[in-house]
């Protein structure tokens, strides 16, 4: 999960940052309100927060123009306290939530978790494949379980989520560098070799034949696609 925080107060984009980072999300920040609006939409990012008081173009001027490009990523606006019209305004202007500074950090993890639930991009993942089929393979996405042969397949959390992307995106063909960004995140140190590992293992684990995948296929040249 790839978070953009768009705040000027260094003191608080470090304490969020860290933050963010401890509890397992990638953190890409911008310190004001036209390096936040054109990073948002140089890359995909899960959840956006979006501070109103920021130089440059503020906040929401920021969420308006978002919005106005299509892009429907969430966004938890950071008002300053007491304004209450500030708050309506931004929802107007196509904000999830918002929350007011001062906060407690766990308030705005506590908001996180919530947009991130309620996202589309996250609810059409899980409610069109809460369950999955493919030969004698059975993923529980609600539960990250897996199955083979009613037994159950212990997966590592990248193996799962590959596969989970895999599985979403069945039919396409998916380049190494695409499952590197969908899986380990943009910014992430693996290289497109570790795509190669993961896939093997995913094989081993799930496929009758591990060496003639039936349902992990190489697409000689371009990447993996998965069919079922
Ligand atoms: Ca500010």
């Amino acid at each position: 999960m790839k978070i953009l925080l768009v705040e000027d107060e260094e003191g608080l984009i470090i304490t969020l940052t860290d933050r963010l980072k401890s509890e397992g999300f990638e953190v890409v920040s911008a310190a004001d309100g036209q390096t936040g609006f054109e990073a948002a939409l140089a890359d995909r990012f899960d959840l956006i927060i979006l501070d109103v008081m920021l130089p440059k173009k503020n906040g929401y001027d920021v969420c308006r123009d978002l919005r106005q490009q299509g892009l429907t990523t969430p966004i938890l606006m950071l008002t300053a306290k007491g304004e209450t019209i500030d708050k309506v305004l931004g929802l107007k202007l196509g904000a999830d939530d918002y929350l007011t500074k001062p906060f407690e950090v766990i308030e705005l993890l506590a908001r996180v978790e919530a947009l991130l639930r309620r996202s589309p991009a996250h609810t059409n993942g899980t409610a069109k494949t809460e369950a999955f089929r493919f030969g004698n393979v059975v993923v529980d996405f609600k539960r990250a379980e897996v199955s083979k042969d009613n037994v159950s397949v212990e997966l590592s959390a990248m193996e799962f989520k590959l596969l989970q992307f895999l599985v979403e995106n069945r039919g396409d063909v998916l380049s190494r560098d695409s499952l590197l960004d969908a899986v380990w995140g943009y910014d992430a140190m693996p290289t497109t070799r570790t795509v190669d590992v993961h896939i093997a293992w995913l094989r081993q684990k799930l496929e009758s034949n591990p060496k003639h995948p039936q349902f992990i296929q190489t697409v000689h040249g371009l990447g993996y696609k998965f069919a079922g």
